[in-house]
């Protein structure tokens, strides 16, 4: 069988020869063909020199260079297009997906699993705030994106040629992988393993990235949002309509007719509030549906080497 590795790239001159040199040498133990396939996502370091070099050296590795930097879901887009692989794995480029465990990864593989999901147990060199939005981050994905992601599984894992072939015919441009290889539903194993620091340089998800991805996730597995709006403004206009019937017993049997300035303001802000925030929800999902509907290309690929 043939094996291939999909790394995306993006800024990791420092890591590239230690992943390389660690990950040939676990393929030698997993005894099958296999070959590398590295997507440069837009590097803006070394990094195209270098894989270059490594392309020129190995014709098992393969490189897409890609135009700019598409994002890392586009980068492991083009990889599960590219590889030929039987089984494929896709994998990060700074060591935090330890290759030990491809062995572990086929024999599942071969056991029939057509789904092998890396799940990490620990995460080493990562502070708590990073720990505490990450279990928000599968919290929120398991209510609103698919109740079949599984908790501290990211994008470390093994997939079959059918799960590969599956996963290229979703052209969507706002894109979750891991939301998407959940949709699918085939038969998933799950694998532990501890998550160690980067080797080198810094992560590449800033918590505004964190926060897109996560929406992206949920804007494009559900409308729960909107539908979530509907019921506040319901909620809202009944609370308002009870107010209104307060009012009128105050002025009528009570014969206070209240000043209300200050709650009318508050009300007033409060409803215009909402209204603007189901509004722009709105746009926002009428927006993804235009940058859809354009079907623009996900990627852009300059140089194809070895391929
Ligand atoms: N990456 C990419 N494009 C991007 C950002 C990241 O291809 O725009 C790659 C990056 O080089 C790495 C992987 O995606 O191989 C995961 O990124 P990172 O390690 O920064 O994320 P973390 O592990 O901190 O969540
Ligand atoms: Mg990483």
């Amino acid at each position: 069988m043939l094996l291939s590795i999909v790394i995306p790239v993006y800024n990791e001159a420092g890591n590239l020869q230690l992943t390389l040199q660690a990950l040939q040498s676990e393929l030698c133990k997993v005894g099958c063909d296999s070959e590398i396939v590295f997507v440069n996502d837009g590097s803006t370091d070394e990094s195209q020199g270098i894989l270059s070099g490594l392309a020129a050296a190995d014709s098992t590795i393969k490189v897409l260079n890609f135009s700019r930097n598409f994002g890392q879901q586009a980068a492991i887009t083009a990889g599960l297009d590219f590889a030929s692989g039987d089984a494929v794995v896709i994998m990060d480029a700074d060591l935090q997906d330890p290759p030990e465990i491809l062995a572990d990864m086929v024999k599942l593989y071969q056991q029939g699993y057509d789904v092998v999901s890396a799940q990490r147990v620990s995460r080493e060199g990562e502070g708590l705030f990073k720990r505490l939005t990450a279990s928000a981050f599968y919290w929120i994905m398991q209510r609103a994106v698919d109740r079949r992601i599984v908790p501290e599984v990211g994008d470390f894992r093994l997939l079959s040629r059918a799960a590969v072939l599956a996963l290229r015919r979703f052209r969507e441009q706002h894109r979750f992988m891991r939301g998407l290889v959940a949709w699918l539903g085939l038969k998933e194993a799950i694998l532990p393993f501890r998550r160690s620091p980067r080797a080198a340089g810094e992560t590449k998800y800033t918590l505004f990235k964190m926060i897109r991805l996560a929406w992206t996730a949920v804007a494009s597995f559900s409308a729960l949002p909107l539908r979530l709006s509907i019921a506040a403004g319901v909620a809202l206009s009944l609370a308002g309509f009870g107010y209104f019937l307060f009012a009128l017993y105050a002025a009528l049997v009570l014969g206070r007719v209240v000043p209300g300035w200050t709650s009318l303001v508050f009300l007033q802000c409060l409803f215009s509030g909402v209204t603007l925030l189901a509004l722009g929800l709105i746009g926002d999902y009428v927006a993804r549906i235009y940058e859809e509907i354009k079907n623009r290309p996900l990627y852009v690929v300059s140089e194809i080497l070895n391929a």
